[in-house]
């Protein structure tokens, strides 16, 4: 019986109501990225 919720992006095992925080994470990545996308053009 599973008790949990599977992260459809990346697969990590959540309580029930649980968010995974690695959307977030991707987003900080990017924000990084472009910030030093930025630093480098500027
Ligand atoms: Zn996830």
């Amino acid at each position: 019986m599973a008790f949990y919720n599977v992260c459809p992006f990346c697969g990590a095992h959540l309580d029930p109501g649980e968010r995974c925080d690695c959307k977030e994470q991707q987003n900080e990545r990017q924000q990084a990225a472009e910030k030093e996308k930025e630093a480098k053009t500027a």
